[in-house]
């Protein structure tokens, strides 16, 4: 039991999430180590959403808005931390969701399954008993991806994704949504949009991004994303960092 009055109380509950995930079956334990990496990101930017994060929050709001066929991809980290979260998200947009795993066992997608549809997820994709399509260059079950999910998506939002899938959903044509604590990462260079924050405050800001921006004309979430540079952005977040470190603070 963590006391709330602990300094690092709010990092120390992620890691107790992610370590009951790890053993409900939910995630790899590969998934911990990622975690680990989150959230060195996540201490060198201060723990809280910095402005470039809001911006690319925003233009993820408006993309995720136009999206004919938006589709929202989980894996055990996500599941760990922000399933009610996802299935708000899914609603507020319409949208399906789809288990995607880098180690894929039938075993943990059915724990991960279960997760969802105990939170009331309507639409969760990625099961083994579905038509499935290979993502070429991608070998294995990590190649997975359901015929009316990511493979027929034309925006995908995959937080924590690995460098070489993002690479080939984006070859694939998609607008690709990423939140991912580094900004070095393959993915994060990748996506077309990257939220450089923890998944546990970027999918909320999602959530209220797209409230307020739902009543808004096509041209103006045109604009939005047109103007959003992804490069610019992951620069800010170096740059806090190192202005953060360096004595002139942010
Ligand atoms: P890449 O394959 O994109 O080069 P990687 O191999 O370094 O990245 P992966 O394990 O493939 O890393 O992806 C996990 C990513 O998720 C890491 O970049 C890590 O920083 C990020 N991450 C971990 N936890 C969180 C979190 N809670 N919120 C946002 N990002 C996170
Ligand atoms: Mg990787």
């Amino acid at each position: 039991m963590i006391h709330k009055d602990h300094p690092r109380y709010e990092s120390l509950k992620l890691r107790a999430m992610v370590v009951d995930a790890y053993k409900r079956g939910i995630l790899a334990d590969s998934g911990m180590i990622a975690h680990g990496r989150g959230e060195a990101f996540d201490y060198l930017l201060g723990e809280k959403t910095s402005n470039n994060a809001k911006k690319a929050v925003k233009a993820a709001a408006a993309a995720l808005i136009l999206a004919e066929n938006p589709v929202i991809s989980v894996n055990g980290n996500t599941t760990a931390l922000v399933p009610r979260e996802i299935v708000k998200l899914a609603k507020e947009i319409q949208c399906k969701i789809e288990i995607n795993l880098f180690y894929r066992t039938p075993e943990r997608i059915s724990a991960i399954e279960k997760v969802f549809k105990d939170v009331c997820a309507e639409n969760v994709l990625g099961n083994d008993h579905e038509e499935k399509e290979s993502i070429k260059g991608l070998e294995g079950p990590r190649s997975s991806s359901s015929k009316e999910g990511i493979y027929i998506a034309d925006v995908v939002l995959v937080p924590l994704e690995d460098g070489d899938r993002a690479e080939e959903l984006v070859k694939l044509g998609k607008l690709l949504i990423t939140i991912d604590l580094n900004p070095l990462s393959r993915t994060a260079k990748t996506a077309s949009i990257t939220i450089v924050d923890n998944i546990v405050r970027a999918i909320p800001n999602l959530i209220e991004a797209i409230q307020e921006l739902k009543g808004a004309d096509p041209s103006t979430l045109h604009q939005i994303i047109e103007s959003f540079n992804n490069n610019e952005n992951i620069q800010e977040s170096l740059i806090k960092i190192s202005k953060k470190y360096t004595g002139v603070e942010q």
